[in-house]
């Protein structure tokens, strides 16, 4: 490699990158990559959070260090602030504070309260020159997931839709399967995998009865979503009676048919990480209250949901405000009826529409991708 000294943001682009190799096994910690580069301007030393529990990424890029006097006056690059609390491993503030290097560069401080700034102290108390800021807005979008649950408590939340051309989104007969091609289906797999959860409205269980596994693309199977207010869907649905029956999750308001039949029912105080299997939540106008779901599936760890909804639960949450971000496919096919994507969301009037802000539209194959933050 030529030993040219480059920008902070060149170095900061491949922590970026190397971050991003941990989606989908690292919530709901960040994604944090990191770079160490040697006085001369080399990469001496890479690597990033690779699973929930496991070794920081900074840990990772010292100990790939193959020459350590190469860290003389280094530089270190990370996504974002490093660590400054005892948690599942030691700080990593502290770490590099005990290092030769002489700077130490950081896209974005860490919101965490047990962080934020203490990790910049601890540097700036060692003798280090700190920089931060450095393509900020990249991992922010990065992280997004985890910047949200972190100063929210409540998983960040994608509906994602797929209808027709003329806004349908299943049949009269109510099946709703193979609206959009292929390459549209390979990228919903490919979210599935990294979101921590993927959820659905008792309708589309019953009628595809979907696996909400990854199939099409490699990757990880999210945990599984299903509300079920009267806790009454078939117990041969591939969601209770596959492989992966235990990464199911069921919300519902019927608490005393739950007790009853399912075990174990989580009650909140018991917190293990994803132990429970049922959510029990209040009523709200007959349904299952779905803020109070979503706050309580933030409580126990689940930082990002993919909602794979149909009409009645798409117009639910939107009409709650429940959503962050949509993804919808629109397919170039015509249906003339059936269920409409969404239906009455509260509003009467047009200068009451919701506009969506940050919009990208993406081809996918035939279909048209609209993706946006409300
Ligand atoms: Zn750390």
């Amino acid at each position: 490699m030529a030993n040219s000294v480059k920008s902070d943001e060149y170095y900061m682009q491949r922590a970026l990158q190397l971050a991003e190799k941990g989606r989908g096994y690292v919530a709901p910690n960040p994604l944090v990559g990191c770079v160490i580069v040697n006085q001369e301007g080399v990469i001496v030393g890479e690597g990033f959070h690779e699973r929930y529990g496991e070794a920081h990424a900074e840990v990772n890029a010292v100990n790939s260090v193959e020459d350590s006097s190469e860290l003389l006056n280094a530089t270190v690059y990370i996504t974002l602030e490093p660590c400054a609390h005892q948690g599942k491993t030691p700080p990593c503030a502290n770490m590099l504070a005990g290092l030769p290097v002489k700077r130490v560069v950081y896209a974005l401080g860490d919101p965490n309260p047990k962080v934020n700034g203490k990790g910049e102290q601890i540097l700036r108390d060692a003798g280090k020159i700190v920089s931060k800021g450095v393509l900020e807005n990249e991992a922010k979008l990065q992280n997004e997931f985890f910047l949200y649950h972190i100063t929210t408590g409540k998983p960040f939340i994608t509906l994602k839709i797929a209808q027709t051309l003329d806004g349908y989104t299943a049949a009269l007969d109510g099946t709703s399967q193979w609206i959009t091609g292929k390459p549209a289906r390979e990228m919903v797999h490919l979210w599935r995998s990294q979101y921590d959860a993927v959820m659905i409205g008792r309708n589309t269980a019953l009628e595809d009865n979907p696996k909400l596994t990854v199939r099409h693309v490699e990757g990880r199977n999210p945990l599984r979503i299903v509300i079920d207010g009267q806790f009454s869907l078939p117990r041969n649905l591939h969601l209770f009676s596959d492989q992966h029956e235990e990464k199911t999750i069921v919300i519902t308001h019927n608490t005393s048919k739950a007790r009853e039949e399912s075990d174990p029912v989580l009650s909140l105080l018991d917190q293990d990480y994803f132990r429970g299997r049922t959510v029990l939540v209040g009523k709200r106008e007959s349904h299952s209250d779905l803020r109070e779901a979503i706050i309580k599936l933030g409580k126990m760890g689940i930082s990002s949901v993919l909602v794979e909804a149909g009409n009645n639960l798409a117009t639910a949450l939107l009409s709650q405000n429940l959503v962050d971000k949509l993804h919808i496919f629109t397919a170039p096919k015509l249906l003339g009826s059936g269920t409409r994507s969404v239906s009455h969301i509260g509003i009467e009037r047009i200068n009451e529409m919701i506009s969506l802000h940050k919009v990208e539209w993406n081809q996918v194959g035939d279909d048209m991708l609209c993706t946006a933050y409300l």
